[in-house]
């Protein structure tokens, strides 16, 4: 490559990485598990050398510079989560999707070989991890409402040891609030689509990760007040981390 291109190209993707949020760093029982966002519900986290695209969207070009999935999982059917053309372009002839059934219906790009099928209260590893789908949904539930129970996947992954809890689009359900020893929390908030921060922090507050990321906060009436559930979190316990970061750069 011309050295003039190399540094226009390496120009190029400092710029795509300083978009992105700064990559987070979890230890584990062996290594580390690194969690890099890239906007919304978007993100990746690695682990033993195995890559980890949750609800990818955005094409290729919103994971420039990272590794290729080796496992793709969706939570649920609306395009800010399943983007059957980005997965197209990001995976490889071994990457395995993760995917609850409404969602493996909308992926004719996906060799049936390479789809794993996962409902709710169902589990699967792959590339090391263990898998386990949970509810996520509306309260209150009703067939009428925009995400139903049993359609969409919350995730609780282990990654050596850590549990990482991925909500996916819901409101503070029984499921999420039972949950027990979670390290490390993605927890959406923004109407009318999941639930506001009150329900949110109400709910943190019950389940006790170790680790909370907002995440899945722009909603109708633009990005939810992040620092307010930081705060209703805090005020009644010190112990729960919780991590903000500009989601939307
Ligand atoms: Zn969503």
């Amino acid at each position: 490559m011309k050295p003039v291109i190399f540094l226009a190209a390496l120009l190029l993707s400092a710029t795509v990485f300083a978009q992105r949020p700064p990559l987070q760093t979890i230890r584990a029982n062996s290594g580390a598990i690194q969690v890099q966002p890239i906007t919304h519900a978007t993100f990746v986290i690695t682990y033993n050398n195995k890559t980890f695209y949750i609800d990818p969207t955005g094409g290729a070009a919103a994971f420039t510079g990272l590794a290729k999935p080796d496992v793709i999982l969706v939570t649920d059917i609306h395009g800010d989560h399943n983007d059957p053309k980005t997965i197209d372009e990001i995976k490889t002839a071994n990457t395995i999707v993760v995917a609850p059934k409404a969602v493996a219906e909308k992926l004719p790009g996906v060799e049936q070989s390479k789809l794993v099928v996962l409902n709710n209260g169902e589990k699967t590893d792959q590339a090391g991890a263990t898998i386990n789908a949970i509810p996520m949904y509306n309260l209150p539930e009703d067939a009428e409402s925009r995400h139903t129970k049993g359609r969409g996947n919350g995730y609780v992954i282990n990654f050596g040891g850590k549990n990482f809890y991925i909500s996916g689009d819901t409101e503070d359900i029984p499921e999420m609030r039972q949950l027990k020893n979670i390290d490390v929390a993605f927890v959406c908030m923004n109407l009318p689509y999941t639930m506001d921060i009150n329900q949110a922090a109400s709910a943190v507050l019950e389940f006790k990760p170790k680790i909370v990321y907002p995440y899945h906060y722009r909603g109708q009436g633009g990005l939810s007040d992040v620092n307010g559930f930081k705060k209703l979190v805090n005020e009644k316990d010190k112990s729960i981390d919780v991590r903000l970061l500009n989601w939307y750069p």
